[in-house]
């Protein structure tokens, strides 16, 4: 059995996101290269993230650091999305504590591929009363809190 993708889009990962990783098929579309890039970050693909990002954006040195990164991404949930345009709430774990990243994500296409080109940070929090984000299906006010 395939495991499923980590980008919350309920496919497998080896028809989600691995092909993109791997340079086999590029984004199509604003959302399958957020996700894809979301899935590169739990991964640490340093390479992919800057092969992905507009020119205005690439510095080599982010490379290192993605693959070098100690927090753990533990789920994506995306909350809209338009043809340039993707909102996402990124939740990641830096030593026991669980924090969430809140994004307006900008895409932008350059000879007919589509590169992440800003990202805009909106304010963001866990409810305490939402399923905690670490997948153990308790409320968070009872698990990671
Ligand atoms: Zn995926
Ligand atoms: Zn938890």
């Amino acid at each position: 059995m395939s495991k499923l993708c980590y980008c919350d889009s309920l496919k497998s990962f080896d028809i989600c996101c691995e092909p993109f990783l791997l340079g086999k098929k590029s984004p199509q579309c604003a959302l399958e290269l957020m996700r894809s890039r979301y899935s590169a970050y739990v991964l640490r693909k340093g390479q992919y993230l800057y092969d992905t990002c507009s020119p205005k954006l690439k510095n080599k040195e982010d490379i290192e650091s993605i693959n070098t990164q100690v927090i753990d991404w533990i789920g994506l949930k995306v909350q809209s999305f338009s043809d340039n345009e993707v909102v996402f709430i990124a939740y990641y774990k830096v030593k026991n504590e669980i924090m969430v990243l809140k994004e307006k994500s900008l895409f932008i296409i350059i000879d007919k591929k589509i590169f992440y080109d800003s990202g805009q940070p909106l304010s963001a929090q866990i409810n305490r009363n939402e399923t905690c984000p670490c997948g153990s299906g308790k409320k968070y006010k009872k698990c990671c809190a």
